[in-house]
């Protein structure tokens, strides 16, 4: 079977001062696999992307990236092996997009950053990708969040690295932003059988786009796995000490999350202070 392209071995990472912000994390990723994290804030999500990166080095265990430990490792050949969207959108004061997207293609440059025919190629694909063509020339600054962020995710693919990691790609996007951006990562990882980590808080957008979902809770990864496996009611309660509903979307058989109104209030020795229409649902079996 092939190698993952990312491997954690029993990693655990604390910040100076700090207490633990992941424990014993065993993970792997393989090419051509979205892995989707998901856990309440705090629970080390982007952590685990700090680590990934090589930003955050493990205090125990190993991170391992194309077969390789990633503590061996010098900043250029990772960022060759690694692209990272981080959250928020790019500050480029002054920089088109283009000029932008060029700027991933750092890692394979030498010294004076001189485009090469093969840096034109790769930047001219991701803005194709990203659907940024009509756009390359305008100063990024000006261009709306949603524009902004497909430049951000242009900028990683023009990078051309085996790995890809986004921290909430979708987060204050409109929906039709926000699908935009999930269907190109989705059209990536398949077409360029990249192995990608994507850190997201909704749900749905996981649940429609994941082939693996890793739940992350106080540090420790509470389960990873397949959808039906990870995001049932019982464990994403736990994860998020929330009330939701879990339905099955009769179009496509995927899972979809309703939060339970009013299912935070009373206590649980209390139930019957619950108004009536909005009792948590009798149906528990996914
Ligand atoms: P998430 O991304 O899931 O919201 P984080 O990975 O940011 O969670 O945080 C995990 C834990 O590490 C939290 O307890 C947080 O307070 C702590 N933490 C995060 N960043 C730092 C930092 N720079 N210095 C110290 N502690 C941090």
């Amino acid at each position: 079977m092939e190698e993952p392209a990312i491997e954690l071995r029993d990693v655990t990472a604390r910040y100076p001062a700090g207490r633990l912000a992941l424990e014993g994390i065993c993970f792997d990723v393989r090419a051509g696999e979205l892995c989707v994290v998901l856990g309440p804030n705090g629970a080390g999500k982007s952590t685990l992307v700090r680590v990934l990166s090589g930003a955050l080095r493990p205090a125990r265990g190993e991170a391992r990236l194309l077969g390789r430990p990633l503590a061996g490792m010098d900043r250029r050949a990772i960022a060759r092996c690694v692209a990272v969207v981080p959250q928020g959108i790019p500050s480029a004061p002054g920089f088109t997009v283009r000029e932008v997207v060029m700027m991933g293609r750092a890692p394979h440059q030498g010294a004076w950053m001189r485009a090469s025919g093969r840096d034109e190629e790769a930047v001219l694909r991701a803005l194709g990708g990203c659907d940024l063509l009509d756009l390359s020339g305008r100063p990024v600054a000006e261009l709306s969040g949603g524009e902004q962020k497909r430049v951000a995710i242009a900028r990683a693919l023009a990078q051309e690295a085996r790995v890809l990691i986004l921290d909430e790609p979708g987060a204050h996007l409109d929906i039709r932003h926000a699908i935009e951006v999930h269907e190109v990562v989705r059209r990536e990882v398949a077409e360029r059988r990249l192995a990608c980590v994507t850190v997201l808080h909704d749900l749905n957008a996981a649940a429609q786009y994941a082939d693996r979902v890793a739940l992350l809770k106080d540090g420790r990864l509470l389960a990873h796995g397949a959808i039906e496996e990870v995001m049932t009611y019982r464990r994403l309660k736990d994860a998020f000490d929330a009330e939701l509903y879990v339905g099955v979307n009769e179009l496509d058989g995927s899972r979809y999350f309703l939060p339970v109104r009013g299912a935070r209030g009373p206590s649980p020795a209390e139930p019957e202070r619950l108004p009536p229409q909005s009792r948590p649902p009798e149906r528990r079996d996914l």
